[in-house]
């Protein structure tokens, strides 16, 4: 082990992370999973021959220390020897495997560009990106002073400077040099002293700092990556241009141009670009190859070309190349040839696919054709500009990048042209059955999270008590009969408790978390509404009961041939629209939420009182709601609660109508009579955290921060359950918030206040006098 500690400083000299780190950089300007892997293999290619000779060299020169026969020293150089062995087997093998590996499942997680981005500003990076800069004098300067630093401690702990060390040195001194020092100390002055401190170091110390000073030379003066860093660059510029060109490209079609003085200089002195072109986007730019070459080689080759005709003309002197015939651009596209991909076809090319011979690559598959999501994205917007004359600077509004797709494609959006984001907000905390919850709001509304929050303060004050049920996800096919002898024969059957055993045998054989839990069957003359209820753990469960009824009634079928199947859905289910059924019988988990609000905290924190606020929600929730004719909206505002963490956390915010369903009850109590007793009644509540939109980033994300991410491992259905048990909660408070804002007249003061320009109000406002009795839910 002490030799170990020894050996650590030469390792930690021998062992070069910065080619490690060179590697990554280069593997991160890969755009897909090819290109990763073509950037490994290339740098390798590029930092291979060099690494080999500096490990044969250095092997070389350290092993000359494990001949020299003094034992310390041949275990520390063995150590030192065995280190640089490692680094290279371990660098040439495993670390681009692993980097390979890493990027991939990156990208399966998150986009390549956050990657890249974190990756930017990593510190190790950063580091490496300054080392890059050598003339930076500061650097050189910080290496030469700890290495020479490091050898002087050395030298001072290794050379003796006292009497007593004098003798210690002696004894290993030739009894000639021994009497020479002697004499030298006792007649020569502190000169020869000096000489003899130095004629005292043994041959171990003499070898360990000639090695030293070899690698440091070695370090500083000779570590050529001019030519790695030359293709860093470009790397670099390539992409850089290529986002920018993205940006730009729906603003202009005009061919991307290199201005800037500092971007030419880039352009390398000797041929080395070989980083794949990202995306063709290059091609873009630069018409450099032929169309045999581009044929006939693969991606490197034609990145080579790229660079060498680069030299000889700056870039802007390119025109766009000009896309191949059109037969030619269709072999490459069904090309089975492992070197072509469709990849290497332009955007302009695959335009003209699309334009002219759509069967080869139609419209809504670009993404898969190309393996590039975001391409694909970018491929249609141009398309859709052209055919919907749509302004490209307007589409350039509409964002498309940095976005992970593969978390779309076959699972949220088909026709993919980018996204639109909506601002989320927090509400917070939230102390509901003991525990602070930060609620997601994704929402436009101002004043709508600022409302809750308010209500959040208020509820947190005692915290709020819940109750959920999971009621169970329905789907309800409609079927009919020849007559209503035989409805009533096959109502009759399923309703049997035998058979009704086998139809949820079939059911459940369908997923395993999807349980069926009763066939409610509504009769229409001829007509069988069976309404599917089933349990669907941490799922919302539309798919998934869908699933199961379709089993369910193949089985039925199968007793009842004559039976005819008009819809698997029949409107009795009841999804995505308002329907008593949903608000009677549930749907989804229903939840029950309870509060007691303090004389106090609604003086201070809400400027009301329980009195006002039972006698509005009486005439409001319940009498202005029974004159609209509400069927499950007895409530202030509960879809807007819903709606906002439905689109922060993933839901499907259509399913906020049956969602939306809630009952807010109001009553006095406490001493005096002065509190409030607040309660909200939701019985259909649709929501999951697995499948849908749960799986994307962001909501995801939101998902995390209630802690009720994805399926709960333990108990499955926990996790939907507490989110609806969340989704009550904040009802709640947006419920209460704005119950006070109302009886307050505050509603359209912190509507200007918050959801218009604060300039458009000031000093205007002169808040309606609105009495109690006018907070009608008619409007
Ligand atoms: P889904 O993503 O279709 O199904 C859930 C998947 O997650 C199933 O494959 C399930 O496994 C799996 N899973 C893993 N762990 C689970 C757990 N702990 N609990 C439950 N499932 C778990 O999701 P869904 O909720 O059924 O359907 C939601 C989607 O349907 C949304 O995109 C929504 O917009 C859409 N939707 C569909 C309809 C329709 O009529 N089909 C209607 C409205 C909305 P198993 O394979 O074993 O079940």
């Amino acid at each position: 082990m002490s030799d170990l500690k020894d050996a650590l400083f030469f390792m930690l000299l021998v062992i070069d992370l910065t080619n490690s780190g060179t590697l990554a950089q280069l593997a991160l300007f890969g755009t897909n999973q090819a290109e990763v892997t073509n950037n490994i293999a290339r740098g390798l290619e590029l930092l291979g021959p060099a690494i080999t000779l500096d490990t044969i060299v250095e092997t070389l020169v350290i092993g000359v220390g494990t001949l020299s026969g003094v034992q310390r020293l041949e275990v520390l150089c063995t150590f030192a020897v065995m280190s640089v062995i490692v680094n290279y087997v371990v660098f040439m093998t495993f670390y681009p495997a692993c980097l390979s590996l890493i990027l991939d499942l990156s990208r399966n997680g998150m986009d390549m560009s956050l990657v890249r981005a974190k990756a930017k500003d990593s510190i190790l990076l950063k580091a490496l990106n300054d080392e890059e800069q050598k003339t930076n004098p500061v650097v050189q300067r910080v290496k030469i002073i700890m290495t020479t630093g490091l050898m002087v401690v050395h030298i001072y702990s290794r050379v003796v400077f006292s009497g007593s060390d004098y003798e210690t040195v002696d004894k290993k001194l030739s009894p000639q040099m021994n009497l020479n020092a002697n004499s030298s100390r006792t007649e020569s002055g502190e000169f020869t002293d000096m000489i003899i401190k130095w004629l005292t170091m043994s041959a171990d110390q003499v070898v360990i700092l000639i090695l030293l000073i070899a690698l440091v030379v070695k370090f500083i003066f000779f570590e050529h990556r001019n030519d790695l860093h030359d293709q860093l660059r470009q790397s670099s510029v390539a992409l850089a241009s290529k986002e920018a060109n993205d940006d730009t490209a729906l603003a202009s079609v005009a061919p991307v141009t290199v201005d800037d003085a500092s971007q030419t200089e880039f352009i390398p002195k000797v041929p080395v670009l070989v980083v794949t072109p990202p995306n063709g986007s290059l091609r873009k730019r630069l018409p450099l190859f032929t169309i045999e070459e581009q044929n006939s080689v693969n991606v490197h080759t034609q990145t080579d070309a790229i660079t060498e005709f680069s030299q000889l003309l700056p870039l802007e002197k390119f025109d766009p190349p000009p896309a191949r015939p059109l037969q030619e651009c269709l072999e490459i596209l069904q090309s089975t040839d492992d070197s072509v991909s469709p990849a290497q076809l332009t955007d302009e090319e695959v335009i003209m696919i699309i334009n002219t011979a759509s069967q080869y690559c139609p419209l809504h598959n670009i993404e898969s054709i190309l393996d590039d999501p975001e391409r694909g994205v970018h491929i249609r917007r141009e398309v859709l500009c052209e055919r919907a004359k749509m302004p490209r600077d307007r589409m350039g509004c509409l964002p498309y990048q940095h976005f992970d797709y593969t978390k779309v494609m076959n699972a949220c959006c088909e026709n993919v042209i980018g996204y639109v984001p909506i601002p989320v907000g927090f509400a917070g905390p939230l102390l509901l059955d003991g525990k602070r919850y930060f609620v997601p709001m994704a929402t436009t509304e101002g004043a709508l999270v600022a409302s809750t929050n308010r209500g959040c303060k208020a509820l947190s004050v005692r915290g709020v008590i819940s109750h959920v049920e999971d009621v169970g996800m329905t789907r309800a096919p409609c079927v009919r009969f020849a007559s209503i002898s035989r409805a009533v024969e096959a109502k009759n059957w399923i309703n049997n408790e035998e058979n009704y055993k086998k139809i949820k045998a079939e059911f459940d054989s369908t997923s395993r978390f999807g349980r069926l839990r009763e066939c409610l069957i509504a009769i229409d003359g001829p007509q069988l509404y069976i309404r599917f209820v089933a349990l669907t753990g941490d799922a919302m469960g539309m798919n998934m009961v869908s699933k199961g009824s379709e089993m369910a009634l193949r089985f039925i079928k199968n007793e009842f041939p004559d039976m005819q199947i008009i819809s698997l859905s029949g409107n009795f289910c009841c999804d995505k629209k308002p329907a008593a059924i949903n608000w009677i019988k549930g749907r989804g988990k229903r939840v029950v939420t309870e509060c007691i609000i303090t004389a106090q905290t609604l003086r201070t924190i809400l400027k009301t009182d329980a009195k006002t606020l039972v006698e509005c929600n009486k005439l409001k929730n319940m009498s202005g709601s029974a004159m609209a004719g509400s069927i499950g909206g007895n409530n202030a505002h509960a879809a807007n609660m819903v709606t906002a963490v439905f689109l922060a956390t993933g839901q499907d915010p259509a399913q906020n109508v049956t969602s939306s369903n809630c009952s807010t009850g109001m009553e006095c109590c406490g001493q005096n009579n002065e509190d409030l007793y607040m309660t909200c009644t939701m019985p259909s509540l649709e929501v999951g955290t697995v499948g849908g939109g749960t799986g994307l980033p962001g909501q995801g994300a939101c998902l995390d921060m209630l802690g009720v991410r994805g399926a709960n491992q333990t108990h499955p259905g926990e996790n939907a359950k507490k989110l609806a048990q969340i989704v009550c909660a904040t009802v709640m408070a947006g419920e209460l918030s704005l119950m006070a804002a109302l009886v307050n007249s505050d509603l359209v003061k912190s509507h200007m206040r918050h959801n218009r320009s604060s300039a458009a109000i000031a000093g205007k406002m002169n808040p309606l006098n609105v009495t109690v009795s006018s907070c009608s839910n008619i409007s």
